[in-house]
Parts: structure tokens; C-alpha cells; sequence
């Protein structure tokens, strides 16, 4: 028997970074597949799942279990005395990415720094995360487990949680980096399939991802060493072995064996996350972005570019 079988171990979040279309629900799914694990897939969209309103339209603001969340056998439960009608019921931290001092942040770690510290003093962030406290308790009492997965994703809502973290409960952030020309043309998909900003451009979509994937590396540089892990989309889908040994590494869990397949079961109840986890499907890397580039050299370039700066 190991050491870490004989020390109690503390109650943990595993936190999800990273922007959209970049395989955070591949890695939350690989996540729920532990033993000690619960998934809750994206907790800051919980209170637009309740109330169905903002993103989760597709597939009518459910529970992943199929269920409307006020009724679903799990969040009814975890919900339960809590005053969901409450101004201060709040499951997502305000923020702009499209600030201008925001976007000086991106590349500007002391703006940055200065921009969190005014997201931190509004009101309605405290309550926040006082109110993302108060679920997860009651989801690590309601569960036993000692490890919930939040795909959040959300850098700024990261560091909130991590600063405000009370003193039994760990954070750890895992960041999750992909090509940013494939995010871009996934974006642009995805924009088109939900009738949404179907009007940004390749080049759009490519410069906004750039600047997302900044202020998450700077969310990372205020998290330290011990709390934070860096891993490629890439990597996680055509060799998802030794990137999930190195997630077991970082957060205590017990070493286990990666699934094949991505697969949503029948008693996961998570919140929102890409529609294509209901389809069973072997876990491979989709080079299909690459089309929407044949007739783009130049930007193909750019992004190539962007990858490393
Ligand atoms: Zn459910």
C-alpha cells in the first residue's frame, strides 16, 4: 500500500482552464472516470441552467442526465434549501474579456494584476464564490467524494476561487492549451451550427483566441507551482495516458487507467459542455479544422505563429 492510501486526503476542486473549444470536456470526462471523482462539468453556467436562459439552448438548459436541473435526482438535492431567487445566488464571475484594459492585461501582467483586483472588490463576486462554496460543500457531503471536476473554464473565475479558497479545500488549476487555429475554425463552426456571430471571421475569432489563451497563462503565473498544470489538447487525445498520470500527479488522486472512449453515464450530472459527449466515441484527435484553412496560407501562418508567442 502506498503513502497516499494511509494520508487523509483533502477535499479538492480541479478546475478546468481554458477556452472554449479546447477539449475541456474530453478532459472533464477522462476526469469523471476516477472513483474519487465527481464531475459537475460547467458550475459557473448553473444559474442559466436553472433559470434556462443565456448559453445551453441546444439542449433546452438540461442536466446532462436528461432532466431539468431543478428536478434532476442530483442538483435537486444539492440545491436543496438554498434561496435560488436570492440577488446574491450567483454561479459566474463577472468580468470583460472585451475591456480594453482586459485585452492591455493579456500581454501586461501588472494591468492584469490591477484589472483582478477591481473584478475582486464588486459585490456580486463575493457573493459568488460564497455561493460556489456553499455547493460544493454540500456536493462533497452529498457525494463523499474528495474531488470535485469544474470545467468551468472561465481564467478569471480560476483565480477567484483560488485566492478566496478557504483553508480545507485545495485548488488545483489545470490549464488546457489547443493550436489556436483550431479553436478559431471550431468557433466559427460552432457560431454557425447555434446561429450565432455568424458574421466574425476566421482572422476575428483567431486574434480573440490569442488573447484568451493570454490571460489564462496569466491567471496561471499568480497560481503557484504546486496548484497549476499546463497540458496540450493535443497530446490529451492521441496520447491520453501519460497527460492524465500527470493530472493524478498534480491533484492526489489515485493512479487508474485511461478510458478509450468518451462517454457520458447514465449517472453523471453535468452542466453544460459540448453536446457531442452523448455520442459514444473513441477519444482521437479531429484534425478537421485544417479545411477551413486550404484557402488561407497567410492565416494559417499568423496563427502558427501566435501558437508560440
Ligand atoms: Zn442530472
Amino acid at each position: 500500500m502506498n503513502k497516499q492510501h494511509i494520508m487523509p486526503v483533502k477535499r479538492t476542486i480541479i478546475y478546468v482552464m481554458s477556452d472554449k473549444r479546447s477539449g475541456s470536456t474530453l478532459l472533464e470526462n477522462i476526469l469523471s472516470k476516477s472513483d474519487e471523482t465527481v464531475s459537475v462539468g460547467e458550475l459557473a453556467l448553473l444559474k442559466n441552467h436553472i433559470f434556462r436562459e443565456g448559453a445551453g439552448f441546444r439542449w433546452d438548459w438540461n442536466c446532462s442526465c436528461g432532466s431539468p436541473v431543478k428536478e434532476c435526482v442530483f442538483w435537486s438535492k444539492i440545491l436543496e434549501g438554498m434561496d435560488l431567487d436570492s440577488p446574491t445566488f450567483n454561479t459566474k464571475i463577472r468580468w470583460n474579456f472585451k475591456s480594453n484594459r482586459t485585452l492591455a492585461g493579456s500581454i501586461l501582467t501588472p494591468v492584469f494584476k490591477g484589472t483582478l483586483q477591481n473584478i475582486d472588490k464588486y459585490k456580486i463576486n463575493a457573493d459568488t464564490i460564497h455561493t460556489l462554496y456553499a455547493i460544493y460543500r454540500k456536493i462533497f457531503d452529498f457525494t463523499g467524494k474528495n474531488f470535485i471536476i469544474d470545467s468551468s473554464k472561465n481564467p478569471v473565475q480560476a483565480y477567484m476561487l483560488y485566492r478566496h479558497k478557504p483553508a480545507d479545500i485545495d485548488v488545483k488549476i489545470i490549464g488546457l492549451k489547443r493550436d489556436l487555429r483550431a479553436i478559431a475554425a471550431s468557433k466559427r463552426k460552432w457560431n454557425n451550427l447555434n446561429n450565432k456571430d455568424v458574421n466574425k471571421s476566421l482572422g476575428w475569432l483567431l486574434r480573440n483566441s490569442f488573447l484568451y489563451n493570454k490571460i489564462c497563462g496569466q491567471v496561471l503565473k499568480l497560481v503557484n507551482a504546486g496548484d497549476k498544470l499546463l497540458i496540450n489538447y493535443e497530446q490529451l487525445a492521441t496520447d491520453t495516458q501519460p497527460q492524465l498520470d500527470k493530472v493524478v500527479r498534480k491533484t492526489g488522486l489515485q493512479p487508474y487507467k485511461a478510458p478509450q472512449y468518451m462517454h457520458v453515464e447514465d449517472d453523471d450530472h453535468t452542466i453544460a459542455g459540448t453536446p457531442q459527449r452523448f455520442t459514444k466515441k473513441p477519444i482521437k484527435y479531429d484534425n478537421s479544422w485544417e479545411e477551413a484553412y486550404n484557402q488561407k496560407p497567410v492565416l494559417s501562418f499568423v496563427g502558427k505563429i501566435m501558437n508560440k508567442l
